[in-house]
């Protein structure tokens, strides 16, 4: 049994892990940076430590620091949220190594779906359909031209080690194809360390299309459905909703099944999720994240159940509490992630939030670390809430959103509030007609 986390994270997932745990009677260690002295997860965690200043690689990214809170406050586990270490399989084994309980799969597991190449290489064999490309890293040196006429073009080079939508490059053409990799290597190289790259078919319109599944460690596993993650910008997520508009029963049913079939067969553990690009009733897989993702809330609110509480059971030793035709998938839900950042421009708006008003009713619900008088520092990602909505079907959810975007009220900073009423009455949006590259075409029309 888990008696105390320690949750090495910050903002509204520090804060998530901290609800989960206190409603299953488990204690929370909160750690934090001279920047987040004052914010929420500090001060609602029983214990909290600091580990360093405001750069996350001197304090969150700091491993020793964390081993040493989590040795000082006497807990007995680590829950690393999403982002920072924790999809760090070096982390991962030190948390291990030095008795603690890892809160995620285990470091090996980590490692091979941490690298885009090896992760495509590993469920090709479970079976699992992915996007066609080279079928390992490429350098100057390779014949690269003809790889890429092989794969047909457009091509994208992407980070085997990439993370966030850093590192792409989309080629269009054979001349630009050179450079191309050149520019994803040094980027892949200052933002991951790694400067490995591989080659992929670039889709012109699919949808990014996600199977959710939990898995625990007496070979027993279950998907939760799938979240439709289209609308991004710059190849990050902005909102995210389930069920896909796009998806049938049968589809879903399909795809679920053979996620959790390649989890038992590769004895994974805890929550993940198997990302996919959906084109003309075609999937492709394209990587997976052994953690758990921003966008969870909107599975959770069609299925009622709590991943993160999930997360800890499974860690703890615990068989899943149920089977796959215990869950019914409920209703439609949408999540707006929403960045302290100008709607238009997209620059970041940090600073003192001087006045707060979440909305509220039924089916409504916010994740988020605010509170009015707090300040947002300028340090770390620029996502300060998640509203999270749900109606019994599309329509009704859409309804919800917008009703509930009216109410919401974060002033002092810029966010982008605007964009999400504007893509909640956008008649494409209505209708659920938007592949990945909407949202970037339909800024670009704004301008
Ligand atoms: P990251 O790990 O950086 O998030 P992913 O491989 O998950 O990178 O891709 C992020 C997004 O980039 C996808 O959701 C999609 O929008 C876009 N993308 C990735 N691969 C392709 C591809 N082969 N064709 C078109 N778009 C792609």
């Amino acid at each position: 049994m888990i008696k105390k986390v320690l949750i090495a994270n910050r903002g509204e997932i520090a804060l998530r892990i901290h609800r989960a745990c206190h409603e299953m009677g488990v204690k929370t260690v909160a750690v934090h940076s001279t920047a987040d002295t004052d914010a929420m997860h500090v001060r609602l965690a029983d214990e909290s430590v600091c580990i360093g200043p405001a750069p996350s690689k001197d304090s969150y990214l700091n491993m020793h620091a964390l081993l040493s809170a989590a040795t000082i406050t006497g807990a007995d586990a680590i829950h690393p949220g999403y982002g920072l270490l924790s999809e760090n399989a070096e982390f991962a084994a030190m948390v291990e190594e030095h008795g603690f309980i890892f809160i995620g799969p285990t470091a090996d597991h980590i490692r091979v779906m941490g690298d885009k190449i090896l992760a495509k290489e590993a469920v090709i064999k479970l079976g699992i359909p992915v996007v066609p490309g080279s079928p390992k890293g490429v350098t100057l040196q390779d014949d690269v031209e003809a790889i890429c006429d092989k794969v047909g073009y457009p091509v994208i080079v992407k980070a085997s080690g990439g993370g966030g939508g850093k590192g792409m490059q989309i080629v269009r053409d054979h001349k630009d194809l050179r450079q191309a990799i050149t520019i994803a290597k040094n980027e892949a190289k200052v933002n991951f360390g790694n400067d490995e790259v591989f080659i992929e078919k670039f889709l012109e319109q699919p949808r990014h299309i996600e199977i959710q599944v939990l898995s625990d460690s007496h070979g027993n596993a279950v998907h939760l459905g799938e979240r439709d993650c289209s609308l991004q910008r710059r190849h990050q997520k902005v909102w995210e909703e389930a069920p896909s508009p796009a998806l049938t029963d049968k589809q879903r049913k399909k795809l679920g099944e053979l996620c959790a079939k390649a989890c038992r067969q590769f004895g994974y553990r805890g929550a993940g999720t198997f990302e996919f690009l959906y084109e003309k009733g075609e999937f492709f897989f394209i990587e997976m994240n052994t953690r758990v993702q921003v966008e969870h809330p909107v599975t959770e609110m069609i299925t009622g159940i709590d991943i993160v509480q999930e997360q800890i059971s499974i860690a703890a030793g615990e068989k899943l509490s149920f089977s796959q035709k215990d869950i019914e998938f409920s209703g439609h839900a949408i999540e707006c992630r929403i960045n302290a950042e100008h709607h238009r421009t997209f620059a970041p708006s940090p600073g003192k939030v001087l006045g707060y008003h979440p909305p509220g009713g039924l089916r409504v619900r916010v994740d988020s670390a605010l509170y009015a008088g707090y300040s947002v520092p300028p340090h770390y990602d620029s996502m300060v809430a998640k509203l999270i909505v749900r109606g019994k079907d599309r329509a009704e959810c859409l309804r919800r959103l917008r009703r509930s975007l009216e109410e919401f009220v974060i002033d002092g900073i810029q966010t982008i509030i605007p964009l999400h009423q504007a893509l909640a009455q956008n008649p494409d949006i209505i209708k659920g007609d938007y592949d990945i590259h909407w949202l970037e075409k339909y800024l670009s029309a704004q301008e």
